[in-house]
């Protein structure tokens, strides 16, 4: 990468080379203290997979903001107050999160079903719906069970 290569110049590795997994979330974590709401990756949302990072945080702080705003609007300062906001996030984000964890779980696993489940693709016409067809490959293809799909509009990936 010839863009790149001036920024590294008299750069020396200092360690062994890593690597580490990137986290996938099956569920909210809890993501509230009393006087405080965490977002995004400081409280593990992000998806690894098929939604990754940046849409569960946006989310996560656009409801932040409207709970902050009851917060201080009421004056209702309780530990019951400030919990609204697992469930708030969880009713939006867990769903998903069954989901896509669902398939990571019965696909991705298996380099086997991860091609099998590309050729599957490739025999729907056009663009597919990508979930449908993830859908339909477990159920149907593989005879597993997994979670429908979320519906369109509220699917934070294809
Ligand atoms: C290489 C890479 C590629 C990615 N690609 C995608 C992608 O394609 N799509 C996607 O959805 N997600 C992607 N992600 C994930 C996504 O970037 C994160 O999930 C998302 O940015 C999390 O947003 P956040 O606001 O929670 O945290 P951040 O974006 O990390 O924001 C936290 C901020 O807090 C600041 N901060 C930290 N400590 C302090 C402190 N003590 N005082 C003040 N400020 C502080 C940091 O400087 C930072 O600006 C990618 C991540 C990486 C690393």
């Amino acid at each position: 990468m010839p863009n790149v290569k001036k920024y590294f110049e008299g750069a020396e590795l200092v360690d062994e080379l890593k690597g580490w997994r990137l986290l996938g979330s099956t569920e909210v974590q809890k993501n509230y203290v009393r006087g405080a709401l965490f977002v995004g990756d400081a409280c593990s949302q992000a998806e690894c997979a098929h939604f990754y990072g940046i849409p569960a945080g946006m989310i996560s702080g656009r409801s932040a903001a409207e709970l902050l705003d009851d917060i201080f609007t009421t004056g209702d300062d309780s530990e019951e107050s400030w919990a609204r906001f697992h469930k708030i996030i969880g009713d939006k984000l867990n769903p998903q999160y069954e989901f896509y964890s669902a398939f990571r779980n019965l696909v991705h696993k298996d380099i086997n079903n991860v091609n099998r489940m590309n050729e599957y693709a490739k025999t729907f016409p056009g663009t597919p719906i990508y979930s449908i067809v993830m859908y339909k490959f477990v159920t149907e293809i593989l005879g597993e069970k997994m979670p429908m799909p979320p519906a369109e509009g509220e699917r934070l990936s294809q």
